[in-house]
């Protein structure tokens, strides 16, 4: 405080504002305001919505300049410390400024200034949630209660070491698609919502959230009778409904969230357990903004509060593996299937020696048509979009290439037939002859999910066929309704992308067949064969959940490669091994740690004389860990152009987290003039996903 000209008394404010801009913002008022708290200011000609993180005895700024605060926005109680230290912690580890963590993890209507100002704002977006929600008191979904079934001796040992752990209780739970790790969770929460707790469910798919809230809601019971209640976190919920679930889990109401990424954020006053189910997905990793993993930061999360969390996985990343080899995780296994239904036959066709028809090797279409001749349910699984991924002349040899980026747009049928570059979005015409040589007779090449749907139709004219990609889910809800089909039976053959290979259980699924593996193979991500070996175990899972005799068919030309090797024998743990001694002798993660730095300029020229001259800085003497981080050479991206923008990038490795960590933050900081200087924009990227 500090009385100044006016007299008015002074309260200096530090606040972080959700701006590209590294640091905090001076501000003042003249009433104290809490740390936590977040407030309305003025910035620039803008209104925004910050959060006040430290109220200092002096400005940092030039005291007579530092402006009022507009007003302090106290519908809600200040965040907790707990909470700000972990925003803190992920915009250190993550290289963010803090007001990147702090203001978009909010439901939009808590930071949206209109939300308090506008005509229609009376009493703020927290009052009048409330007020809709008494109106409109949600109705209680009645779920009937179901029985649990009796644990077999894996999971009772699984579920009495998880009881009886000590501090630091970090789990990893790797156990065979369907060997009931669901139900260990289960009995996990219900102890610990017993104890007054409340319980953090992680799923990496928005997709998986309607099948998990339902045994949720019919499982986590009190044994008085009464239903624990839950609260559901993702992006794709209504800004209402997520303000409905924010506020019911930040003031203790809701005992369970159950929600994608963006839910580790959520602030729980009771916290005492966390749960990441498939930890190994990649989804787990936001990839723009604030790139976290939420599974690391859940891990961090779980430490900070000294309570237990449980990494599930039926293949875990080869960072948990490696963890729990070197103890910091407790490893636990399940290694059967729970409902004594042996795991699905996989096998491999050899598409060298077929002779295909439409992509198809005729063991394929054999195994189709038994399939639903008995009856049962079929999933072609295929991670590729569209009707064919390139329209081709065979008179000049012209492709259809997007003319923003150095990709194909890909032909897509439907309704209205058309080309959509699947890197920029830009949608065109189909050509109707060669724009080139004038040839009429254009082909499409290769094989979409469309162009499966019309192969099958034909073949089997009598099967119900349905596809589940995101061109077919696009609108809200339409997933929803479309799996719910496919679990109520309706369909013979589900043709789908990834989206369709996690989590779900489908009654009937007697056979899956993955037609173009080998493109997953041969990636350039050093990440490739694992999650490809995860792809496939997921897929594959998805098979004879409920009877004997389901089979999976995998084509692939190259049949002898070690991952499909260990996927014959469902075998993780040699697989795991196999793959972890190679990283570790070219040094890769999890023996090392890398950062990535992508630019992006108009020409590719300014994008690596970038990374050059940021390289180059980094040689510099005073540059704190620089003699134990090793910096590659800047390289174009593999697609270099995207929406006419080029892209460039250098990767970053240590062996020491730490090292690492203190030379990003010294080096990163001076990047933005750097950029600015070469015209480029550049992201920074702490444990890269893709490279
Ligand atoms: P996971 O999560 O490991 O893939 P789930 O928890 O979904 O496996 O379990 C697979 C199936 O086995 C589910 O239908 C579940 O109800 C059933 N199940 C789990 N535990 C048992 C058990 N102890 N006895 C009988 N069925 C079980
Ligand atoms: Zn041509
Ligand atoms: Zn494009």
């Amino acid at each position: 405080m500090a009385l100044l000209k006016d007299m008015a008394p002074r309260y200096w404010l530090r606040i972080a504002l959700d701006l590209p801009l590294p640091g905090l913002f001076d501000y003042y008022h003249t009433e104290p305001v809490a740390i936590g708290i977040r407030v309305l200011v003025r910035f620039g000609a803008r209104q925004l919505v910050g959060m006040v993180i430290e109220t200092p005895d002096q400005p940092e700024y030039d005291a007579d300049r530092v402006k009022r605060i507009e007003m302090p926005l106290t519908d809600l109680p200040p965040m907790p410390d707990v909470w700000l230290d972990m925003a803190q912690f992920a915009a250190r580890y993550y290289q963010r400024p803090l007001g990147e963590v702090v203001l978009p993890v909010l439901p939009a209507p808590l930071r949206r200034p209109a939300a308090y100002t506008g005509k229609k704002s009376a009493g703020g977006p927290v009052a009048r949630q409330l007020a809709r929600q008494s109106k409109n008191p949600p109705i209680k979904k009645k779920n009937k209660k179901l029985a649990a079934p009796v644990l077999n001796t894996e999971q009772q040992a699984v579920v009495q070491r998880l009881l009886e752990a000590s501090h630091p209780a970090r789990f990893l739970l790797y156990g065979v698609t369907g060997s009931g790790k669901t139900e260990t969770y289960l009995r996990l929460a219900l102890e610990v919502l017993a104890q007054g707790k409340q319980v953090l469910f992680m799923v990496p798919e928005i997709n998986l959230t309607p099948q998990f809230e339902k045994t949720l809601r019919q499982r986590l019971v009190a044994d008085d009778g009464a239903a624990y209640p839950i609260a559901v976190m993702h992006s794709g919920l209504a800004d209402g409904k997520r303000l409905e679930s924010w506020l019911a889990i930040s003031q203790g109401e809701a005992r369970v969230l159950l929600g994608t990424r963006m839910a580790v954020f959520s602030p729980m006053p009771d916290l005492g357990l966390i749960i990441v189910d498939e930890e190994h997905d990649p989804s787990y990793k936001q990839q723009d903004g604030l790139r976290y993993s939420a599974r690391d930061l859940a891990v961090w999360r779980a430490q900070q509060l000294g309570i237990p969390i449980v990494l599930g996985s039926a293949t875990p990343s080869f960072e948990s593996w490696r963890h729990a080899e070197q103890g910091h995780y407790e490893l636990l296994r399940l290694t059967q299937r729970a409902t004594a239904v042996a795991l699905p036959e996989i096998r491999l066709i050899d598409t060298r020696r077929a002779q295909l028809e439409q992509g198809w090797a005729p063991q394929l279409l054999e195994a189709l048509e038994s399939t639903l001749q008995a009856g049962q349910q079929a999933l072609v699984f295929l991670n590729r979009r569209g009707y064919a991924p390139v329209l081709h002349c065979g008179s000049c040899g012209w492709l259809s290439q997007c003319s923003h980026c150095s990709a194909y747009a890909v032909l897509h049928k439907g309704h209205k037939h058309y080309m959509q570059c699947h890197h920029c979005g830009d949608q065109s015409p189909v050509a109707k002859h060669c724009p080139d040589c004038g040839y009429v007779d254009l082909k499409p090449i290769g094989h979409g999910t469309q162009r499966v749907e019309e192969f099958l139709t034909e073949r089997f004219p009598q099967a119900r066929i349905l596809r589940i990609d995101a061109d077919a889910t696009r609108r809200k809800g339409s997933a929803e309704r479309l799996f719910a089909q496919v679990h109520a039976g309706e369909v013979d053959i589900l043709i789908g992308t990834q989206m369709v290979s996690k989590g779900h259980d489908f009654s009937r699924l007697a056979l899956v067949v993955v037609l173009n593996a080998d493109t997953m193979l041969f990636a350039q991500d050093f990440r490739a064969p694992e999650r490809l070996f995860a792809q496939l175990m997921q897929v594959a899972g998805r098979a004879g959940r409920h009877h004997e005799g389901a089979q999976v068919l995998v084509q692939t030309d190259y049949p002898d490669q070690a991952v499909y090797q260990a996927l014959l024998k469902h075998d993780y743990a040699v697989f795991a091994q196999h793959e972890l001694t190679q990283r570790q002798s070219v040094g890769l993660p999890p023996y090392v740690h890398l950062a990535l730095i992508t630019a992006e300029a108009k020409s590719l020229a300014q994008a690596l004389d970038f990374l050059k001259q940021a390289k180059d800085w980094a040689q510099h003497p005073d540059m704190p860990g620089r003699d134990r981080v090793f910096l590659y050479d800047a390289v174009p991206l593999r697609i270099v152009r995207v929406a006419n923008v080029e892209r460039a990038q250098l990767l970053i490795e240590s062996q020491h987290r730490s090292a690492l960590q203190a030379f990003l933050r010294a080096w990163g900081s001076q990047l933005d003039e750097l950029a600015k200087y070469y015209r480029c924009r550049f992201t920074l990227e702490v444990d890269p996903q893709e490279i």
